[in-house]
């Protein structure tokens, strides 16, 4: 699940980006972005969001009907 930010709680203030250990969130025209495919998903831009702004979501396109298939 890579994070997702909540654009209208967002206040461009780069605490995530600053934080993000992959350079997967960054502030694009004042509102933070995250690129999902260099999302680890670990969590350190929620924890350092003061605006509760990210969150955890699905992958767009990931579907309970894979994960059975290891
Ligand atoms: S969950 Fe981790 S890797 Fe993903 S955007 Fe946030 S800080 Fe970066
Ligand atoms: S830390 Fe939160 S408020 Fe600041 S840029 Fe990132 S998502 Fe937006």
């Amino acid at each position: 699940m890579p994070a997702k930010v909540i654009e209208k709680l967002c206040t461009g203030c780069r605490s995530c980006e600053r934080h993000c250990p992959t350079g997967a969130i960054a502030v694009v025209a004042g509102v933070a972005r995250v690129d999902a495919d260099l999302c680890t998903e670990c969590e350190t831009c929620m924890e350092s969001c003061m605006q509760g702004a990210v969150t955890m979501v699905a992958r767009p396109g990931a579907s309970a009907a894979g994960a059975g298939n290891l």
